[in-house]
């Protein structure tokens, strides 16, 4: 199997702060040449893969006991005995790990710690299994990036990136393993905090900014160091779209301040008071008083339009690095406002349970995105899907929760999907995870070498998303429920129809808004306030990431139920017919994306209310309340 480049490794023997050029070039050409050799022969590489994951796991407990694999490590056996589950199907063996039962269970080398992924299962999040040596992979995936990236934009070694990093909340389960994010992870690990000087993750912000726990005085510090280092800075970007503009609003509101600090030289006690920013930004990158340098961000923050602005303030920005794929395609115009058009360049494909692919041909245009997953980085199979057919009314996709036995032999291995066909996305994974359902539609968009890439389609059954929100039908339905009982029953009213938006335009951060054409019965008028405990209960009812949205990261506005007038859900009826739709079969969406139906509904808005406070949220799983550490 092509042995994976040693990023850190070479990295480090570089001889100056620059990082030695001829380094660099034979670090790049290691890294694109393992691209091209695990790419010449995808399906042994996964064959290789399958074998090492299952002979090194034999003995656990799930693949021995739970389905008498016996050993076997070859893929028609595996594919025979081994079921294809989503998250609920090993809920109750991750409830063991997490509860403190160190047998092996799914996997044969130790559970070091839960990565908390922003899908959900009954209103928490997924505990994801990981092991130590996921982190080298990951680690992988990450140092082909820049290697793809300086063959289209040359001289990238040249100066930095200024990237927004943040850590979130993480909590210890029972049984006392950390979980978090895998990103929070991933930057609390001695791979990134000591990774040695590489002009390729040579960033603006400084780890301890990017490590401190509080996120408003991160995204400060952040800003603050990237304005003073604004000449160097030749990337800019986040992880997600959502996250990037969230940066950008946030130097709208606070630049005087900023101003004020980079003018004196120093950092307003009373905003930055975690002592390892204050030293670091202080000893490192705000030495001294720069009024020439404040002087310009106030003059050109405080021009009427911010369109732009990060060219201006940013002048030798190359391009901006963030995912604009799935929902965070809503972020596109505005990213393009704020950049002037820059390329948006999208570099990977990840998640939780396993990191998958990298972009190969990053500036191109974000709708032509596709990754090219890594054959090393676990076992994959793919499901075929069908998705309905919808006339831009709505964008869901219909799949049965678990699948009959006729369905299981349906799934294709890596080398054998199909240009243009849809697929879920299936995982079998070094760190215990076998044939997982990850919850992805990708469609086959071309092949590098004899490895398929392929675009990112939706997430399933994810009706509304602002951030790292994933809402779906189902749990907008029985939120929605809940607020009519708990609120409007009691004035013998219901919810005749409804549908939802995810508003990521009319205001900053982004909120969710409902439709609510009401059925009234009683008599008495129903107050305002009734209506704000509507949209408040809907919030309380939705799963734990949209809370911490809220409560703890503020990358979710206060949610938003608009009444519409009578008979307008009859007239989008009719509209979609008009586009199309079978009269027969058509169901209300429970989602719109498509502008001319916003507009629609919004010119039948009667009221309009917004959830008057935040919902409740508290760090780590709701039955671990007694356990829990930010
Ligand atoms: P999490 O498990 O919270 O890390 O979220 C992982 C999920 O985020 C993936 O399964 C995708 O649904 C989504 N995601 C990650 N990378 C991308 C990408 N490049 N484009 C679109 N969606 C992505």
């Amino acid at each position: 199997m092509p042995e994976a480049p040693k990023a850190v490794a070479v990295a480090s023997s570089s001889h100056n702060s620059n990082g030695s050029l001829t380094t660099i070039v034979e670090k790049n050409k290691r890294a694109l040449q393992f691209i091209d050799d695990v790419t010449s022969s995808p399906d042994d590489i996964q064959t290789h893969v399958l074998r090492e994951i299952l002979s090194r796991n034999f003995d656990v407990e799930y693949l021995k006991l739970r389905h008498r694999l016996n050993g076997a490590t070859d893929r028609r056996t595996f594919k025979k005995l081994i079921p294809v589950i989503a998250y609920e199907d090993i809920h109750p063996e991750i409830t063991r790990i997490a509860n403190g039962d160190t047998s092996p269970i799914l996997c044969s080398s130790p559970i070091s710690e839960f990565l908390t992924s922003s899908g959900t299962s009954a209103g928490e999040r997924k505990l994801m299994p990981t092991i130590a040596e996921e982190m080298d992979r990951r680690s992988t995936l990450y140092s082909l990036l820049m290697p793809v990236m300086s063959q289209f934009v040359p001289d990238l070694e040249k100066g930095k990136g200024m990237y927004f990093l943040f850590i979130k909340s993480e909590s210890k389960t029972p049984g006392g393993l950390p979980a978090r994010p895998v990103l929070t992870s991933y930057y609390k690990s001695s791979h990134f905090k000591n990774r040695p000087f590489d002009p390729y993750t040579n960033y603006t912000s400084p780890n301890e900014t990017i490590l401190c726990p509080d996120s408003y005085q991160s995204m400060y510090s952040q800003l603050l160091c990237g304005l003073c280092q604004r000449t160097q800075v030749l990337r800019v970007g986040a992880v997600f779209a959502s996250g990037f503009i969230r940066a950008i609003q946030f130097l709208q509101k606070h630049w005087p301040l900023l101003c004020r600090d980079i003018r004196a030289g120093s950092l307003d006690p009373s905003v930055i008071t975690d002592p390892a920013v204050r030293e670091t930004v202080l000893t490192k990158v705000l030495m001294r008083p720069d009024p020439e340098l404040a002087g310009f961000v106030e003059t050109e923050c405080g021009k009427d339009s911010w369109q732009g602005i990060i060219t201006r303030l940013w002048p030798n920005t190359k391009y901006v690095d963030v995912i604009v794929t799935g929902t965070m395609s809503q972020y596109i115009p505005t990213l393009d406002f704020y950049s002037n058009g820059l390329p948006l360049v999208c570099t990977m494909y990840a998640s939780s349970e396993c990191y998958f692919g990298v972009n190969l041909n990053p500036l191109c245009k974000p709708s032509e995105v596709a990754y090219t997953l890594i054959p090393t980085m676990a076992y994959f199979e793919f499901l075929p899907v069908h998705r309905n057919s919808n006339n831009g009314v709505s964008n869901s996709i219909s799949m049965p929760k678990s699948l009959n036995e006729k369905e299981q032999q349906e799934l294709v291995d890596l080398a054998d999907v199909k240009l243009g066909h849809e697929y879920e996305l299936v995982v079998t994974t070094y760190a215990g995870l076998y044939r997982y359902r990850v919850g992805d539609v990708l469609r086959v968009a071309g092949f590098k070498n004899k490895a398929p890439q392929f675009n990112f389609i939706c997430r399933k059954n994810v009706v509304l998303s602002i951030d790292a929100d994933k809402t779906d039908e189902v749990e907008l339905q029985s939120a929605v429920k809940n607020a009519v009982d708990a609120h409007l029953a009691a004035f013998d009213g219901s919810v005749a129809e409804y549908t939802s938006y995810a508003d990521t335009t009319t205001a900053v951060p982004g909120h969710y808004v409902l439709y609510w054409e009401l059925s009234l019965k009683g008599t008495t008028a129903i107050p305002p306030s009734v209506y704000e405990d509507c949209c408040l209960t809907v919030e309380e009812s939705l799963n734990s990431v949209y809370r911490q949205g809220r409560v703890s990261d503020k990358s979710i506005g206060p949610l938003e139920i608009k009444i519409v007038e009578q008979g307008t859900f009859d007239k989008l009826m009719d509209y979609a017919i008009s586009l199309g739709a079978s009269i027969n079969q058509y169901k209300t969406p429970r989602c719109v994306k498509y502008e001319p139906i916003i507009e629609l509904l919004n010119s039948k808005v009667v009221a309009s209310y917004f959830s008057p406070k935040c919902p409740k949220w508290v760090p780590g799983h709701k039955q671990w309340s007694n356990n829990m550490k930010n």
